[in-house]
């Protein structure tokens, strides 16, 4: 069971979509790379709008016997603890443990020390040198008071799981839903303790700095971040070989969609190094869809307007569980009359994800990210527009997917 270098996580909130999703990554193949699909959804998702791991599983199996697709694909069951994994545990097998509320809750001194003492010498010498740092004992072990008690928690979802799954699976482990980053020094002690734990982790999602708000571009100092991709990408290698982790270790980057201003810096980075990586995208497929059912005019594109008046109406309840990943201007957002009197290419232009179209708007666009309730509230009604309209839908999902994510991170533009 093997992720392979490339993958991508994709959303598909109400799982009618998976085959538009997997020709983006039979595009990428017709170019010659290799892209592993993997379906996440997380609790917080299901919760939302009610609905089963098992039903991104049936999705996932209907679209890749469909379109023929002979490689590996994955259910990742994103960002679980121990008190949401066994809702996952019959239908997937790839597991995001979400150990960031962890973080900070200080870990037992004796096994702080011990942890440090563990360490041999040569591989901090290899990390001051990567890093370009000097460390010492002291800050050591406030790195790993930090973190151990993450680590161990990772440990425990592990054999929770181990203990109950049939077969193998995937493990990733995420740390990206805190407020401070993740310092690639941390990384690599963080990797150490995940290897202590006998977790055979195959990506890890740390918080990188800046703003990864959902469907929107990235929001902090690009240049910076280049810095740090770059350091994350050779501490890894380096803690692979210090800490025998597998061989395969790649970071997993929680996009949370569209941070196109760094998918040419990530691909830079991977192409020097001969490195993998995991891309985490979710809400990006159903704006898809209601850019397809604008398009198509009529009854799509009077649904859409339907759905953007309630969530206005509803704002502060739709964005309430994403607040940390969201930034909307309420003052920015047209009244549900203004949107009343667009037609489709003034609707579609303004919500799809072009940041040189005069009319793109990112508020618009953000609250429409978090309002996939409504049209779950909807049920059939919206159901049925998907397939009434899914030759449309289906050509904006593939089209984004490859042309302004999968492209410039696995393929590059050049
Ligand atoms: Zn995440």
């Amino acid at each position: 069971m093997k992720l392979g270098k490339f993958s991508i996580g994709m959303g598909d909130r109400f799982a009618h979509e998976g085959e538009a999703q997997l020709e983006a990554v039979i595009l990428a193949q017709k170019m010659g790379v290799e892209v592993t699909p993997v379906w996440n959804k997380s609790f917080r998702e299901h919760s939302i709008i009610n609905s089963h791991p098992g039903q991104t599983r049936l999705a996932a199996d209907a679209a890749v016997q469909a379109c023929g697709w002979k490689g590996a694909y994955f259910c990742d069951a994103d960002h679980i603890g121990l008190k949401t994994v066994d809702f996952f545990l019959d239908a997937c097998d790839f597991y995001t443990i979400d150990v960031a509320d962890f973080i900070g809750q200080p870990a037992p001194p004796e096994e702080v020390k011990a942890f440090v003492r563990g360490l041999a010498p040569e591989t901090l010498q290899k990390l001051e040198t990567e890093a370009d740092v000097i460390l010492s004992a002291a800050q050591i072990e406030e790195i790993a008071a930090r973190y151990l008690l993450a680590v161990s928690e990772a440990g425990k979802i592990y054999r929770h799981i181990r203990e109950r799954k049939q077969g193998d699976f995937i493990v990733e482990v995420s740390m990206d839903e805190t407020l401070a980053p993740q310092t690639p020094v941390e990384l690599f002690f963080i990797l150490g303790g995940l290897a202590q734990q006998g977790i055979p982790v195959a990506t890890i999602a740390p918080k990188f700095s800046g703003r990864f708000n959902k469907g929107v571009d990235y929001v902090g100092d690009v240049t910076q971040f280049k810095h740090e991709f770059d350091q994350d990408v050779s501490i890894l290698k380096l803690a692979v070989q210090a800490f025998h982790l597998p061989a395969g270790l790649k970071l997993s980057v929680h996009s949370g969609s569209d941070k196109f201003s760094l998918y040419p810096l990530i691909h830079d980075a991977l192409e020097r190094h001969g490195a993998g990586v995991h891309l985490k995208t979710a809400g990006t497929t159903w704006l898809e869809e209601l850019i397809g059912l604008a398009e198509a005019g009529g009854e799509g594109l009077a649904l859409v307007k339907r759905i953007y008046a309630q969530a206005l109406g509803r704002f502060e309840e739709l964005a309430k569980p994403y607040a940390t990943v969201i930034d909307i201007d309420p003052s920015r957002l047209p009244s549900a009359e203004v949107i009343e009197s667009w037609d489709a290419v003034k609707l579609v232009t303004s919500l799809r994800h072009n940041r040189h179209h005069p009319n793109y708007n990112l508020h618009l666009r953000q609250l429409l990210h978090v309002s996939f309730k409504i049209a779950a509230e909807m049920g059939d009604v919206y159901l049925k527009a998907l397939k009434a309209h899914r030759n449309v839908i289906a050509r904006n999902v593939t089209e984004n997917l490859y042309d302004r994510h999968i492209k410039p991170v696995f393929i590059g533009s050049k």
